[in-house]
């Protein structure tokens, strides 16, 4: 098994080959014809000549090829070319700085780079002195005046070009090491997961089950490839179904969103909450201007998606939004509102076909207390087998072994089961509040808050109380239309405690302009936390501009 021939060379033969595999969509477009595309067979050509590349730098198996890329053509190239070659991948989120880049390559034992010019020069060149294990470095020159080769470097383009198209890819197995993504960082410092070309298998299937992925769909996920999201469901899964990708070269804004859905005739969308919730933000108005008439799946992942945006997406996207449920640990979706199901808005669904999912609490000497109990929180447990899971975390093999009782993943998420066999999210362990003897998940709270006309993004955390324990501190950041008032404030509160009662409901209320988040997009809780108690903030590579 190779990721990059499972994928690819599958479709010689078929129709699919002369397919558009990859479009992206540049800045200017839709107002200028800026889409590059693809087909399966450019895709199999250049991936062939990328790993003839590797093989002509001397790149062994299982080496580390590591990207800074944004999302273009040369980023899908470079990860397929790698995985073929028998090198292992690992994508950096192009807006990282220095530190996290090196952190990352460092931890990955990178051996070789592929970059852009500008980003070298900004962010490459000055740590390169501390990676004297990185051999080469290819670059994309983004930067016309930049005419001079820079020393110590190649050109990514001409090197592809002067490399060989004939088909080869070299043997690997299973269980062979294929991809090290990074998590999001969104409890503390990113750990690097490590994950083996059998994981293909898996997002095969599970991109057919719980995307509905269909040969010819056309098919849009925002996620980056810099997070496995971008990877798992962005690459491996869409290739490997014959379908053809969007990518938009773009930030997020709101119109051009709506744009690609319509004018590229989106059948099947992978998206975010936090995207969701920006979509809300930019208002009813500018939804009703587009037609989705082609839209038949849309789903979400990352973080708990909240009811009020399931229902808005019906109502002026005329969309159901469908939750799912894994992590960068797991590769691939495990849990899911699939297709043809019924959904309940709140829940993540049920777990997918061949994945055996339970909630318990880990005890001392590897004993499991299972929660068989509708209703009932607890962790979130999968029995391994399945083929997407991670098989280390880089530099760290005691926490990865911490990970598992017996023959079960405990996932460090928590939730509950209902009678119909649904998951319900809680929160991270790590996020839970703990008052007065009761547990409370943040998600409950937050999405209550939701539901009251002011408020668009909500975020619950636990701050010492003598008496309590803990008591609930809620961050919000209002819609446009509203401002921050003690009459607001006041309102909320009595909304809040009239909704979910005395105890879970949160005793202060802070406005806040937007909420700290990670680049992907997740709400960074631990952060408000140690900022409220004046505590170190740990590791913010991950975090996105915020002040
Ligand atoms: P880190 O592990 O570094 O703190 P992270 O857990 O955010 O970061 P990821 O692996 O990208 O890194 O995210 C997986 C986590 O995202 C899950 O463990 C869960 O907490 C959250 N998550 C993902 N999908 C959902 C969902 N549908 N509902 C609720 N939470 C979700
Ligand atoms: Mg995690």
């Amino acid at each position: 098994m190779n990721i990059c021939s499972e994928i690819l060379d599958r479709h010689l033969g078929s129709e699919t080959i002369n397919q558009i595999a990859v479009r992206t969509l540049g800045p200017y477009w839709p107002s200028e014809p800026d889409q590059h595309d693809l087909t399966y067979a450019d895709l199999i050509e250049e991936s062939c000549r990328f790993a003839d590349l590797l093989r002509t730098l001397n790149l062994r198996k299982g080496e580390r090829v590591f990207s800074l890329l944004p999302r273009k053509l040369e980023l899908f190239i470079s990860f397929l070319g790698t995985l073929r070659a028998g090198g292992v991948f690992s994508p950096l989120f192009c807006a990282f700085g220095p530190e996290p880049i090196l952190a990352r390559m460092v931890r990955g034992e990178a051996k070789i780079l592929v970059t852009r010019t500008s980003d070298y020069l900004k962010k490459i060149s000055p740590i390169r002195h501390q990676l004297p294990q990185l051999r080469n470095i290819l670059l994309i020159n983004d930067d016309p005046a930049q005419s001079e080769k820079i020393e110590g470097t190649l050109d990514f383009h001409q090197a592809v070009r002067q490399s060989s198209s004939a088909l080869f890819t070299t043997e690997t197995n299973d269980e062979d090491l294929a991809l090290i993504h990074f998590t999001s960082g969104t409890t503390g410092r990113p750990k690097a997961a490590a994950h083996v070309h059998a994981a293909a298998k898996f997002h095969r299937l599970s991109g057919q089950k719980a995307l509905d992925l269909r040969s010819r769909d056309i098919f849009w996920c925002t996620a980056d490839p810099g997070w496995v999201t971008g990877i798992s469901y962005g690459v491996i899964s869409p290739l490997a179904n014959g379908v053809t990708m969007i990518v938009d070269e773009c930030e997020f804004q709101a119109q051009r969103w709506y744009q690609i859905l319509q004018n590229c005739a989106v059948d099947v969308w992978y998206t975010a909450p936090t995207a969701l919730r920006m979509l809300v933000k930019a208002g009813q108005e500018l939804a009703s201007q587009f037609e989705f008439t082609k839209l038949r799946f849309a789903a979400s992942v990352g973080e708990p998606l909240n009811p009020e945006v399931i229902y808005w997406a019906r109502k002026h996207l005329n969309i159901t939004i469908h939750d799912n449920w894994w992590q960068t640990e797991t590769g691939g979706i495990l849990i899911a509102n699939m297709p043809g199901m019924k959904v309940k808005p709140g829940s993540m669904g049920k777990p997918l076909p061949n994945i055996e999912v339970r909630i318990g609490n880990r005890q001392k000497n590897n004993a499991i207390e299972w929660i068989d109990t509708p209703g009932v929180h607890g962790e979130i447990a999968i029995h391994k087998g399945w083929s997407s899971m991670f098989r280390d975390y880089l530099g760290d093999s005691d926490r990865y072994a911490k990970c598992f009782s017996q023959d079960w993943y405990f996932s460090g998420d928590l939730a509950y089961r209902d009678r119909d066999g649904y998951y319900w999210f809680v929160g991270r362990a790590d996020d839970v509040i703990k008052s007065s003897g009761h547990l409370i998940g943040p998600f409950e709270i937050e999405s209550v808050l939701m539901e009251h006309p002011s408020i668009l993004e909500a975020a619950a955390i636990g701050i010492p109380d003598p008496v309590a324990g803990e008591i609930v501190k809620a961050f919000v950041a209002l819609k446009p239309e509203f401002q921050p008032s003690e009459d607001l404030n006041s309102d909320i509160l009595a909304f809040i405690r009239s909704r979910v009662g005395p105890t879970m409901a949160p005793r202060q209320i802070a406005f806040i302009d937007d909420l700290p988040k990670t680049r992907s997009g997740k709400i960074m809780r631990r952060l408000l936390k140690a900022r409220e108690l004046g505590l170190p903030e740990g590791d913010l590579s991950t975090l996105e501009a915020f002040t």
